[in-house]
């Protein structure tokens, strides 16, 4: 997925024009291959003779749960969102903007419309007016797949004229927040809402609104298809089902891979290639920044949803960040603190102050324990969304276990451990 890193919209349009051939685009799976190979026969199936509460059992029973990061079973929020009366929406949160995390854009490259049929699927299932896809800017060639894919689905009469409607972030990690990017689907400053009421009764202008990550559509089209087993059926270390590690970092083969969602950091580094050569293995970011860091030794957890809470971590979108020996994790815990100091919307004192208090007590040769201690109690009490709640995670980790790096010096401004900068929005 390297090669498109620079593409523009405007490279993108005329490779289109050229039929895909600019080196720039991805070569995806077009409407007429999906179609050919069966797909939309289930969309098109359940609009003429389904049942909505049985799609909803079959998703239930495939153990889908949503994989933007919080991990709530997929099933159950369909039934949440149809107890309230319509008009309903949908939002599909594509705004992947977790340092390390690119498995969303990873499938919308290859197969798009597996997500679209997915989508839809979801859309009949809670009756929803209208399907915003809040899609992150950065994407350009995802962008333009989807403009082009969805006008084509629109002709072919499986999607009414406008029911889609595409919408692009502005580079604010803090929309990628469900009820920020609801704000922002408004037309308003991403700020994330206090809860309750939740978006499934209160969303976008006011109605109640499904949201669904843009990997769990994926799934929903192919348990549908498939059935639930094609992500039941895998078990591993008592875990079941399937999970997109985005693995990046000191191994030989970065990217995305489907792996049981029982696997550990062992696995993935296999899976990976093993590590660079040269490098030994030191620690690892299980799930984005907001996971923190843990060292190298506790290298037998299942990295699943809720295996990592006792350890103080959380697998969130499975952003998987693999470093050596090389590589400081204290400076690494700072590069994350900077990112969420410069994501924070700012609504909030604990996180808009905390934030910055605890970038500068990390920029320190020494740090002072108690008081970033005291930073991190205050964080995670008194923020209103995850950004702040999570902020004191690399902080609590890094002291937990990597206080006695020796070799640990300050870094510049700008210098990058975890490649977070440049995920950076
Ligand atoms: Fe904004 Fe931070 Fe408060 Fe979240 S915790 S609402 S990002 S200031």
């Amino acid at each position: 997925h390297h090669h498109i890193d620079h593409a523009t919209p405007e490279k993108v349009r005329e490779a289109i024009a050229h039929g895909h051939t600019h080196a720039d685009m991805p070569d995806y799976e077009t409407l007429e291959t999906y179609r050919g190979a069966g797909g939309y026969k289930t969309l098109l199936d359940l609009r003429e003779v389904g049942h909505w509460e049985k799609v909803q059992e079959t998703i239930l029973a495939s153990g889908l749960r949503g994989l933007g990061g919080a991990g709530f079973p997929s099933g159950k929020k369909w039934g949440f969102v149809r107890a309230n009366p319509g008009p309903r929406y949908l939002a599909v949160n594509g705004d992947e903007g977790e340092p390390g995390t690119f498995k969303d854009r990873y499938f919308l490259e290859r197969t798009p419309h597996l997500f679209l049929e997915g989508m839809l699927i979801a859309a009949w299932a809670v009756e929803a007016e209208r399907a915003f896809i809040y899609m992150r800017d950065e994407y350009p060639a995802v962008l333009e797949i989807l403009r082009r894919e969805i006008a084509a689905l629109e002709d072919a009469g499986i999607a009414r004229k406008g029911f889609i409607d595409l919408r692009r972030g502005a580079g604010a990690y803090i929309c990628g927040e469900e009820s920020a990017m609801i704000e922002s689907i408004e037309g308003k400053r991403g700020l994330p809402r206090h809860r309750p009421p939740f978006v499934a009764q209160v969303g976008i202008f006011g109605r109640p609104t499904l949201v669904h990550n843009v990997e769990t559509l994926h799934w929903v089209a192919k348990i549908c298809r498939e059935g639930p087993e094609c992500l039941s059926a895998t078990e591993k270390n008592g875990r079941k089902g399937l999970r997109s590690y985005s693995v990046s970092g000191r191994v030989k083969n970065p990217g995305v891979h489907l792996l049981p969602a029982g696997s550990t950091i062992t696995d993935i580094i296999e899976a990976s290639g093993g590590m660079l050569d040269g490098h030994s293995f030191k620690a690892y970011q299980p799930g984005g920044p907001s996971s923190g860091l843990l060292p190298a030794h506790m290298n037998d957890i299942p990295l699943d949803f809720d295996t990592l809470q006792p350890h103080g971590s959380f697998i969130g979108s499975a952003a998987v960040v693999v470093l050596s020996d090389r590589d400081s994790a204290k400076a690494a815990a700072l590069n994350m603190l900077r990112f969420f100091e410069d994501e924070s919307c700012g609504q909030c004192t604990p996180c808009r102050v905390g934030c910055e208090k605890a970038v500068k007590l990390m920029e320190k040769e020494v740090w002072d324990v108690d008081l970033l201690e005291d930073l991190c109690t205050v964080l995670a009490d008194a923020s209103i969304c995850g950004l702040g709640q999570a902020a004191p995670n690399p902080i609590r980790l890094t002291i937990k276990h990597f206080m006695d790096e020796s070799e640990y010096v300050p870094p510049e401004d700008g210098y990058d451990t975890t490649g977070s900068l440049e995920n950076r929005n």
